[in-house]
């Protein structure tokens, strides 16, 4: 194993801390290392392997498709994307799907989407507002958007015209949102900015402000979307409408997917305005295809409700437990506890004891385990998790 993170040291730019084991294969909600350690996994590779590892219908579905077509260009049409775009379509508010290989891709999508539809009304109409803390990915666009100075500063300057506002915050937006303002780009639950939850009553505020100055609502549901929360997308557990959607993570089941879905009303991308070369290809929305079956016609989503009123009341016992876990934030199985200590340590422990965490922000530890989770399984997590923690007291 150490030869591996020392070649991985030597050949691979260090843009990443990693934890100082190699991940060789999975089954269900475990993985193993090359020496054969098992470890029960919270993190799901970051909300992304929604059915878990090695799903018999993924694998057998990949598998079949790897035989029949890996890729073709958008030139064409191939089954696998209509069947997905379909799905996504059939199951949702939005009429129209753009397929992209991630969330920041999703994003930057949403954004040229959100800067033709306002300068189709007016030329200055190209204003777009983030929220602080947010995350939306790392290309340029993405960045812009992401209102947080430590993944901003050193890459300056970024795109003209974007303004944040502040989460749950209605005076901030307020005095932002004018007629300039073509979208308002944000997550129902900020995930990477430490599991904060938007109240019902401000998002509506702001869809009420889009309304009122003709611009778009976008939510950003690359990490709370495709079931996580409990319903296929998480903006539908506080009564909102948007007007543009972007997703990842969890689509593909673990293949590199991303996607952007609008109304047919706001559909404003034309031939020439947008593309990907491997966009939605077989490969990718044959998975997400089965994803999608297993999530809407499988009740995996009441199995995800149930997992997660479990996984809600052991972590409410930890708040009130021990005095180092402040608070539970969280909807379905996006969850977090903030800690009054930093969590790297903590999470650092829990991978000796063979439990993967990740944290969100430097204080919160998260919750994204596999869809597939059991209520036993995130029983063992939060044991693993209590012992740590106990050790500390
Ligand atoms: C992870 C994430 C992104 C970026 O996705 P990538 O696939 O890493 O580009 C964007 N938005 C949210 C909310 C995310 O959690």
């Amino acid at each position: 194993m150490q030869t591996w993170i020392e070649e991985g040291e030597n050949y691979i730019l260090k843009t990443y801390n990693r934890f100082p084991i190699v991940i060789d294969h999975g089954e269900g909600c475990e993985v193993y290392d090359t020496v054969g350690k098992k470890y029960l996994d919270m993190t799901a590779g970051i909300a992304v392997n929604s059915l878990g590892y090695h799903h018999p219908k993924l694998t057998k579905a990949l598998k079949k498709q790897v035989d029949e077509l890996l890729h073709i260009s958008n030139l064409y049409y191939t089954k696998p994307q209509v069947k997905a775009a379909k799905l996504l379509v059939e199951h949702s508010l939005f009429d129209k799907v753009f397929f992209c290989n991630s969330g920041a891709e999703a994003n930057e999508a949403a954004i040229k989407l959100a800067r033709k539809y306002g300068k189709q009304k007016d030329t200055h109409k190209t204003k777009i507002v983030t929220l602080k803390d947010s995350f939306h990915g790392r290309t340029c666009g993405a960045l812009t958007a992401t209102a947080q100075p430590k993944y901003q500063e050193n890459f300056m300057p970024l795109m003209p015209n974007f303004v944040y506002a502040a989460l749950n915050d209605v005076e901030s937006i307020k005095t932002i949102m004018d007629d300039q303002v073509c979208a308002v780009l944000l997550e129902v639950i900020q995930g990477e900015g430490g599991i904060k939850v938007a109240d019902q009553s401000f998002l509506q505020e702001v869809q009420a402000l889009c309304k009122k100055h003709d611009a778009l609502l976008m939510i950003d549901e690359v990490q709370t979307g495709i079931g996580r929360t409990g319903t296929l997308f998480g903006f539908e557990q506080f009564n909102i409408t948007p007007d543009v959607v972007t997703l990842a993570k969890g689509l593909g089941g673990g293949v590199p997917i991303g996607a952007m879905m609008c109304r047919e009303d706001v559909a404003v991308l034309v031939p020439g305005d947008h593309a990907s070369t491997f966009g939605g290809n077989p490969l990718v929305t044959a998975a997400a295809k089965v994803v999608l079956e297993e999530l809407l016609e499988e009740n995996l989503m009441g199995h995800i409700q149930q997992v997660a009123e479990h996984l809600e009341g052991l972590l409410s016992k930890l708040v009130s437990k021990y005095d180092v876990v402040a608070q539970r934030r969280g909807v379905g199985l996006i969850q977090g506890i903030e800690l009054r200590v930093p969590a790297a340590a903590i999470i650092n422990a829990c991978l000796e004891k063979g439990v993967l965490f990740v944290a969100a922000g430097s204080h919160v530890i998260r919750f994204v385990p596999p869809l597939i989770v059991s209520e036993e399984e995130v029983g063992c997590a939060v044991q693993v998790l209590e012992e740590v923690l106990k050790s500390l007291a």
